[in-house]
């Protein structure tokens, strides 16, 4: 969709009182008001418990309607308050993404013993000791759902590892032994092998895992009538079967079911590789793009804002590229911590919604604020104009005034449907000017800066030229004033 935009609709520390569901409906109509095209849910199925986020996922089948790990509902509510608000995300024309954990298990309900070595922890490749049985939390049995669904029972053959040794009280990531086991080849190779994330990690090259989580998918996305996949921690998982899940998915539900990949990468060759590798079946997000903006926001007036877009896949692959600002593992506290520093977040969301290319997906917690232990304020007010600029001026032709180190700027100069043209500048420096080119037909139209940030007016000359200016370590947003957001 023409300037669609995502909308990443939680934060690690949402309340866990289960009212998620319920609250999110009476948000639709603001993100549909800005211009949200689509709703990216947290994983919705049953975790390990209901003050679990969802990525510690226990069965993939009980989306908050089965009696297991203490609730019927998960953190978020129940299954009919699910459908509920996907039914009214679909009233409101916008797409629903859900969050698929397909990396690992947690909260097993029974424990079992099998033989297993234990592997050094920096290089998964080196064992450590001899193999020797150990118990772990590797049996899933599901008696609150029982067959309901799917019979599939997981045992230990299921999965390639664990973290626990229940008879030695051992911590430590041990591989389990057995006929075709081993960790998977098509995986990150850092830590030697990063196939191990958390949890009993699956084994998916276990043919009954993997015709399991195909058919598990193609129901999960009828069940709850789902317009597109956001897939999770896909640099642990093989990508034989991310390939293969991928093309099922696509070969069953069509290619307008859309697929995003979280591959946690900055290195642009790995992230080349990895599409290259599953066929360019998946967007993936820009992490590449987000570390340049959290390093941009901790140096303030070193970073070259010239180089914002080196290595990322806005510049390499800008039709696959989702951009982010940050996310529930970036934000503060969190595994993969990374924030993007507040006096930033503003030009960071300016430089994913209003740039031609990729498709930009604002997160809850930058939006309606952070809980935790470090909380933010939310940039509602401030994203609220950029994302509806973006709606409505930030279309057709992009040109650059990459200027200084420290100012850039670009103009989007319209197309039929939109002819209205639109300057963004940027600054982590001092203040600047930068002149750039709106066309002949503009010449003596008056522009005012949609953010508020600066309060003059810019008169285009007889050329078609702005001499558009930018505050320190700010951004401006000049479009003809009197036009209506
Ligand atoms: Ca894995």
């Amino acid at each position: 969709m023409e300037n669609g935009i995502i909308f990443q609709a939680y934060e690690w520390y949402l309340s866990d009182e289960g009212g998620y569901y319920k609250d999110m409906v009476l948000k639709l109509d603001e993100l549909k008001e800005i211009g949200v095209t689509a709703i990216g849910l947290p994983p919705v199925y049953k975790a390990t418990g209901t003050n679990d986020v969802g990525y510690g996922t226990y069965d993939l089948y009980d989306l908050g309607e089965f009696h297991q790990r203490g609730s019927v509902r998960t953190k978020y509510g129940t299954k009919e308050e699910l459908k509920y608000l996907i039914s009214e995300i679909h009233k409101r024309e916008m797409s629903v993404y859900a969050d698929v954990v397909l990396n690992h298990k947690a909260g097993a309900d029974r424990a079992e013993r099998f033989e297993a070595v234990l592997v050094d922890e920096k290089d998964r490749t080196k064992e450590v000791g001899e193999v020797h049985e150990i118990e772990a939390w590797t049996a899933f049995d599901f008696p609150g759902r029982g067959d309901t669904y799917s019979k599939f029972k997981w045992n230990y053959n299921h999965f390639t590892g664990v973290d626990f040794d229940n008879l030695t009280g051992t911590k430590g990531i041990f591989r389990i032994i057995g006929e075709n086991k081993g960790w998977s080849l098509g995986v990150s190779g850092e830590k030697g092998n990063f196939d191990y994330l958390m949890f009993a990690d699956i084994d998916l090259s276990h043919p009954a895992v993997v015709e399991e989580l195909k058919a598990w998918a193609l129901w999960f996305i009828d069940e709850l009538d789902l317009d597109g996949f956001r897939m999770d921690a896909l640099k642990h998982m093989d990508k034989v079967f991310v390939k293969d899940f991928l093309s099922h998915i696509k070969e069953a539900k069509g290619d307008k079911f859309y697929i995003l990949g979280e591959y946690w990468s900055n290195n642009e060759e790995e992230n080349n590789r990895f599409l290259e590798e599953i066929d360019f079946k998946s967007d993936l997000f820009d992490v590449g793009l987000h570390f340049n903006l959290h390093q941009a926001s901790q140096n303030s007036g070193d970073y070259d804002l010239r180089q914002i877009f080196d290595g990322s896949l806005v510049k390499s692959h800008p039709s696959q590229a989702v951009s982010f600002v940050d996310n529930h593992d970036s934000q503060l506290g969190q595994s993969l911590q990374s924030w993007v520093a507040p006096w930033f977040k503003e030009i960071a969301y300016g430089i994913i919604l209003l740039r031609k290319e990729g498709y930009p997906c604002i997160f809850y917690g930058d939006y309606y604020g952070t809980k935790g232990e470090n909380p933010q304020e939310g940039l509602k007010d401030k994203i609220d104009i950029l994302a509806k600029v973006r709606k409505d001026f930030a279309h057709g032709e992009q040109q650059d005034y990459f200027q200084s180190t420290s100012s850039i700027g670009w103009v989007r100069l319209g197309d039929e449907d939109h002819p209205h043209k639109c300057a963004t500048l940027i600054s982590s420096g001092d203040s600047d000017t930068i002149k750039m080119f709106l066309g002949e037909e503009e010449a003596g139209k008056i522009y005012a800066d949609f953010t508020g940030n600066s309060q003059e007016k810019i008169t285009v000359d007889d050329e078609g030229y702005g001499a558009f200016q930018v505050g320190p370590g700010s951004i401006s947003v000049w479009v003809e004033d009197g036009t209506k957001l």
